[in-house]
């Protein structure tokens, strides 16, 4: 079924059609017409399904012309909050919308004078939101599209409370646009309590790896997996790459090494300030640096168009977050590769990854490296032999029955 088919008004087609868009994707397919209707949903998709025109182009139709902020859009990271304003602004070019993201790590200033002229689109960010709704600047009580965004995300960040505050000071006759991969106990509850008689959605499991992507381990030592890194980047034939590292820390060394062997690198973790993390995430986006070393942060949502391949320099903590990752390439049916470096002892690990998105992953071996015996089975690490001291002294130096002095 072609988008004219769904209901959508002529600038919102049109809006649709500048991006490129030939026809819905299933979730669109399926949200775009009971969100029309007035109705709340509640739907969980795969990441990269084209959830953000799934929730945009009916919240802009109901819209209608502009006024005061009547839609609020929570996301759980800046970067998503970023990402989704410029989307919506996209499909908004042939309507008189306004839209603007508010997030934390930036001044206040500019958010201020957005909200004072006038916005129709709020994405937000919960802690700044509170922020404004606390200095006044901003207010909820015309809400009449409430948009909750990665519910699941928000949750592993600690921000449920502060949404449903917010959900709170919203009016209570409004529509409200549920997404989240899962559903665990918390969330059901939040959106029983937002949600009033929603129609269900779900595309996919949750726990599925886009199938345009092909995927495969590679074991190493621990110690030489920078070496190993160096050489699938040297064999891979790659447009741009997005490298998890599981710490900030990794991230900037690896970031830092890659460097020194001339590759344009770009960081994107928690602990860097939000203009560097724009400036990297642009930077990525527009060619200037090839590689991107992340942590988790990134794995939700980012959209970057010909991602062809994602690296776990380290392997996922938690098997979900594999599908997140990899998530990240093989975007709208576009292909792309996906490797994982395990070392001997993450076996286990491996196998609930395994486990979790319900497929075996390829085992694949690089020239010139060795893997330990048996591919991943685990090497039990040798105990460390403590040699006797000689001196009478005890593991710390002191003399051995020593008692200090009370
Ligand atoms: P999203 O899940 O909203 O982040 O979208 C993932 C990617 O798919 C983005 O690059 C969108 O621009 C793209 N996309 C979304 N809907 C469609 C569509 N109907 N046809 C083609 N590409 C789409």
């Amino acid at each position: 079924m072609p988008f004219s088919k769904l209901g959508l008004t002529r600038p919102i087609l049109q809006g649709v059609q500048a991006m490129g868009y030939k026809d819905p994707t299933p979730i669109q397919l399926r949200a775009i017409p009971p969100a029309l209707e007035g109705r709340d949903v509640i739907a969980s998709a795969q990441t990269g399904t084209g959830k953000t025109a799934a929730f945009g182009l009916p919240a802009l139709q109901k819209l209608g012309a502009h006024g005061r902020c009547r839609c609020l859009i929570l996301e759980p990271t800046r970067e998503l909050a970023m990402q989704v304003e410029t989307s919506i602004r996209d499909f908004a070019r042939f309507t008189n919308i306004r839209v603007a993201s508010i997030f934390g790590g930036v001044g206040y200033g500019a958010q201020r004078t957005a909200l004072r002229e006038g916005l129709d689109i709020v994405v937000a960010t919960p802690g700044r939101l509170e922020d404004h709704l606390q200095q006044g600047t901003l207010q909820l009580r015309d809400i009449e599209i409430l948009v909750l965004d990665e519910v699941d995300r928000m949750l592993d960040v600690g921000f449920l409370p502060p949404m449903r505050r917010i959900i709170a000071k919203c009016p209570k006759d409004r529509q409200t646009l549920f997404f989240s991969a899962t559903l665990p106990p918390e969330i059901a509850e939040l959106a029983t309590f937002a949600l009033r008689e929603p129609v269900r959605i779900e595309i996919g499991a949750s726990t599925s790896v886009v199938s345009t992507v092909k995927h495969g381990i590679y074991t190493v030592e621990p110690t030489r997996k920078f070496d190993m890194l160096l050489a699938l980047l040297t064999a891979t034939d790659y447009q741009s790459v997005i490298i998890f590292s599981r710490t900030k820390h990794g991230a900037d060394k690896i970031a830092k090494k890659l460097r020194a062997n001339n590759h344009s690198v770009a960081v994107l973790h928690a602990n860097r300030s939000q203009n560097q993390r724009i400036e990297a995430l642009q930077g990525f986006k527009s060619g200037k640096y090839e590689v991107m070393v992340a942590t988790d942060i990134a794995a939700r949502g980012i959209d970057v168009a010909g991602v062809s391949h994602v690296i776990n320099y380290d392997i996922p903590q938690h098997p979900e977050d594999y599908v997140h990752r990899i998530g990240r390439t093989g975007r709208a049916l576009q292909t792309g590769d996906a490797f994982t470096l395990i070392t001997p002892d993450e076996g286990k690990k491996l196998a609930a990854i395994e486990r979790f998105i319900g497929q075996k992953i390829a085992r694949l071996k690089l020239e010139g490296f060795q893997v330990p015996p048996n591919g991943e089975a685990p090497l039990r690490p040798q105990p460390k032999k403590l040699e006797p001291r000689l001196d009478g002294r005890n593991r710390f130096g002191r003399q051995k029955n020593f008692r200090r002095r009370r």
